[in-house]
């Protein structure tokens, strides 16, 4: 309900970069200002992906596990989510959802993307299936996890700002990456989050 009332609230960016020093968003203050932090990042990033549908992300996905998590459990699907909002933190999520089949308690992973990331340089939507990844792995937000994203992508810390301030971007251009939906509450760091 709270979520519902806060829609109608003046549209505020989501705040994409808390948790960065003071310095290093000064850094990037005067792009935002002058509204040109968008045109700096596709500049930097002009890669563009072609993983547009579900099957594609399944086997982007599948081909990165392979390499690197080959230990890991099967996913039981993988997919583009156009309802995900990137609220908080999240970046997409990962969940493990306990069903019963035939008597037992079986769990079955599930990686999903928020589907602005479809239209995400190359880099970026590399950075989100490491991080969803690495999850499979690593629960929680600490070392152990970071350094298994950089195992996979070395750039990752980088790749993972560059995306924060990409969906920053995004925010002030008004093209989603805001709380638009009641949805939205879908948080990487949500109780129902069992990655
Ligand atoms: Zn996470």
């Amino acid at each position: 309900m709270l979520r519902r009332l806060t829609m109608n609230a003046p549209r505020k960016p989501p705040n994409y970069l808390a948790g960065y020093s003071p310095d290093l968003i000064a850094q990037i203050q005067p792009l935002i200002t002058a509204g040109t932090l968008g045109q700096h990042i596709r500049r930097r990033y002009p890669e563009v992906h072609a993983v547009r549908t579900d099957r594609a992300l399944y086997d982007y996905v599948g081909e990165l596990k392979s390499r690197y998590l080959r230990s890991a459990e099967p996913l039981a699907k993988v997919a583009y989510e156009p309802r995900l909002q990137l609220v908080h933190q999240a970046l997409g999520t990962h969940t493990t959802v306990a069903r019963v089949q035939g008597g037992k308690l079986k769990a079955k992973r599930e990686i999903r993307v928020a589907s602005l990331f479809k239209d995400a340089p190359a880099e970026f939507l590399r950075m989100i299936v490491v991080h969803e990844l690495a999850h499979l792995k690593e629960r929680e937000h600490a070392k152990p996890f970071y350094a298994l994203c950089c195992h996979m992508e070395p750039a990752y810390h980088q790749l993972e700002f560059d995306t924060r301030l990409w969906l920053t971007a995004l925010a002030l251009e008004g093209d989603g990456g805001d709380a638009a939906s009641p949805r939205a509450a879908a948080d990487d760091t949500s109780p129902r989050d069992k990655g």
